[in-house]
């Protein structure tokens, strides 16, 4: 069953359950059982489904909730004033919405922006501290937002927390809260002494200040040296500052600063935000910084900065209006998985790719991974409709990291490869040792189009132009059946392909015939033979100067191969299987045939006899702007072909910068330094010598 027909209250009744039994973990047992970014989009999805169903709210439900039970061993404390939790979210449409929101309630003055509070979100364990005439008399954790634990004795160790406020005047009572959190470093080495005393780890610093709070042992909670940032103050209505103490704030910008004033640490990275575009800012600041901060965050808090109207936001069952914690983007994130697809690579290789509901992971939407083959598939053990936990680090492709078994609907199925191509519906084969499954039809179509947007490639032959969608329409209509036939491709009838038109077709019969000129070791690394990748190829056609002299030594004198700095017997045996066969024989002939030279050029040759003497030899060039007829990589390879290097950037090593049209900021900085511009005719005489 695909999980979008799974029944809401089913998905619902598990998704609690799994929640409370990694809440209880989490809050109680100070040992998680699965990653906060996990838990915070799985309690988003059950959030979703009471919200378009209020009557699957149920009484135990985690939404219901703030934290967790009071643990035993400790006394249980009434708080003065509920110490709720935060809204989520989780992007900046997330973060505008629920000032949208805020918005509709407080209805301000027209375009009267609300300044807001931006402040760090510690990742550490909030407490209520009680002063008393100024001075400390309890400190609870939050526990379930009505009830904590009364933990005085441990909080008295925390340096940062003051045991007297600096008030002339102190009222009876007034309550401070804020983060208490242990330092990076502090928690690596707790963690390490644990290790060698062989006992568990904890998971986090948030995980193990919570543990260090609740220690019977004041002694051990002193060792572990915790810190605390203060960040909200309550006053008692009729307070009034007299002489020599700070006024009563009516901003929590105030607030901060009162705390400041009479002996608290605060968080010295806060500020106050006239409007939502310097909120957005923070947060990207933050984004970026929180690497280099001595302790953990995971994401900003945003507060309304006026008391008053505050008050006027009130809250929701669990947690201010006024507030929202907007976590940073996460690496990993739970979806459903929708199906399990195949592709068929040129290799003829069958990857299994997992597709499930598209999540926003590291900045961008994914909807499908690779889970490269059977093997993968068996380790994860993956059914139809799985919670999966998905992957991705910034350029990082996406993976498929676990399964969450816990959430599996009991009819659900084990999935596994299919047994025919879902190509060509042949028999796949997987042969003893290797990892992957094959379609061995040679002329499978996938096959067909894997080899021909490989020759096309950039790093291969480069054919500009060349998309697949029209290569899958060349195969599906059998008007090419090898790489050859692409260069007898009518121009005619390539302008009456789908999407084509005269001008592309054009294009595309001058992008091949420009092809035909690509140096040996790209025209080899372009037939994609197993095991040859493109430094391979470099490295052989520097010893075989064409195809006829390596398929002379792969077939009669492997040895001569393995010669080849670089190259083993597995790429001996692979050169020898590819270049034996007749019908690839003969695919090299067409190419020889219609003009693709499978040769070295003769100053490619030059170059190999003389590497040292180019005339260009470490000249250093810059490519900037685009050149009339060259492609980039054209441009480069010609360079490094005569023995220059191509960077990126202009320096005052830079020998030469080579500028096309529209050239920008790298051409103003190269005409700074005086260094020589070329363009694409200089360049060619250049290199002609
Ligand atoms: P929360 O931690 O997301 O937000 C509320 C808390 O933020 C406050 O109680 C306070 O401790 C803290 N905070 C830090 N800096 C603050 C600041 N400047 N101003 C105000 N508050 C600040 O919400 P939560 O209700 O504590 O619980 C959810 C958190 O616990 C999530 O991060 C969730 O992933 C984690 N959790 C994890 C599991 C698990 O199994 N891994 C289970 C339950 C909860």
């Amino acid at each position: 069953m695909s999980p979008t027909s799974r029944p809401p209250t089913k998905r619902a009744h598990e998704l609690r359950s799994l929640l409370n039994q990694a809440a209880h973990a989490y809050y109680v047992l100070d040992a998680p059982v699965m990653e906060d970014v996990i838990y915070d989009r799985l309690y988003r999805e059950l959030i979703d489904l009471e919200r378009a169903d209020p009557s699957l709210v149920t009484e135990d439900s985690p939404s219901q909730r703030v934290g967790g039970n009071p643990a035993a061993g400790f006394f249980s404390v009434e708080h003065r004033i509920p110490l709720l939790s935060l809204d989520n979210a989780f992007n900046l449409e997330e973060l505008s919405a629920w000032h949208q929101r805020l918005m509709r309630v407080l209805d301000p003055a027209k375009d009267q922006p609300l300044p807001m509070v931006g402040e760090l979100k510690i990742d550490g364990n909030a407490l209520a501290l009680s002063y008393a005439d100024g001075v400390l008399v309890r400190a609870a954790t939050r526990g379930n937002g009505s009830q904590g634990e009364e933990i005085t004795a441990n909080a008295r160790t925390i340096a940062s927390i003051p045991l007297r406020l600096q008030l002339e005047h102190a009222p009876p009572w007034l309550e401070v809260r804020g983060e208490a959190f242990i330092p990076n470093t502090t928690f690596a080495r707790i963690n390490a002494e644990r290790e060698a005393n062989g006992d568990a780890l904890f998971a986090n610093p948030r995980n193990a200040c919570a543990g260090t709070l609740r220690q019977l042992d004041p002694k051990v909670v002193a060792s572990r040296h915790l810190d605390f940032f203060a960040y909200t103050l309550h006053l008692p209505e009729e307070w009034q500052a007299e002489h020599g103490d700070p006024g009563k704030p009516i901003q929590q910008w105030a607030s901060l600063e009162w705390l400041k004033a009479v002996g608290f640490k605060v968080n010295p990275n806060a500020e106050l935000l006239p409007n939502l575009n310097a909120v957005e800012t923070f947060f990207s600041n933050w984004d970026q910084g929180r690497h280099d901060l001595a302790y953990a965050t995971d994401g900003v808090v945003v507060k309304l900065n006026d008391l008053e109207l505050q008050a006027t936001a009130g809250f929701t069952q669990k947690a201010p209006r006024w507030a929202i914690a907007l976590k940073y983007a996460a690496e990993e994130a739970p979806s459903q998985l929708l199906r399990l697809t195949c592709q068929v690579g040129r290799t003829g290789a069958v990857t299994p790719v997992a597709e499930f509901k598209p999540i926003s992971l590291a900045g961008t939407t994914v909807s499908r991974a690779s889970l490269h083959n059977a093997n993968r598939l068996v380790e994860l053990d993956l059914h139809s409709g799985d919670t999966i936990v998905v992957r991705k680090a910034g350029e990082i492709i996406p993976e498929v990291v676990r399964v969450l078994k816990e959430l599996r609907a009991p009819e659900a199925q084990q999935l596994e490869l299919p047994h025919t191509c879902p190509e060509c519906a042949s028999e796949l084969v997987r042969e003893q040792g290797e990892a992957a499954t094959r379609c061995v039809n040679s002329s499978c179509p996938a096959i067909l189009k894997g080899a021909l947007r490989h020759w096309v490639s950039k790093a291969a032959m480069d054919v500009d132009g060349f998309g697949g969608k029209l290569i899958e329409q060349l195969v599906e209509q059998g008007l090419v059946s090898s790489i050859a036939g692409l260069y007898q491709l009518d121009e005619a009838l390539l302008a009456s392909l789908d999407r084509m038109g005269s001008k592309s077709a054009n294009k595309l019969v001058t992008a091949l015939a420009a092809s035909k000129s690509r140096p040996w070791h790209r025209q080899l690394y372009g037939l994609g033979i197993h095991n040859v990748g493109d430094v391979n190829a470099k490295a052989l056609t520097q010893t075989f100067p064409n195809a006829k002299e390596l398929t002379i030594a792969a077939c009669q004198a492997p040895e001569r191969i393995t010669e080849v700095y670089g190259i083993g017997s597995e790429i001996a045996q692979s050169l020898e299987q590819w270049l034996s066969t007749d019908a690839n024989q003969q695919l090299l002939s067409q190419l020889m045939s219609l003009g693709i030279s499978l040769a070295a050029s003769e100053q490619e040759l030059a170059m190999v006899a003389n590497p040292n003497n180019s005339q260009l030899s470490g000249a250093s060039f810059v490519l900037t702007g685009t050149l009339p007829s060259l492609s980039r990589n054209a441009a480069k390879e010609m360079i490094e072909t005569a023995g220059g290097k191509v960077s990126s950037s202009v320096s005052k090593k830079t020998n030469y910068l080579v500028a096309g049209a529209e050239a920008g900021s790298k051409l103003s900085k190269a005409e700074t330094l005086g260094i020589t511009v070329l363009n694409e005719q200089e360049l060619l005489e250049l290199l002609a010598g």
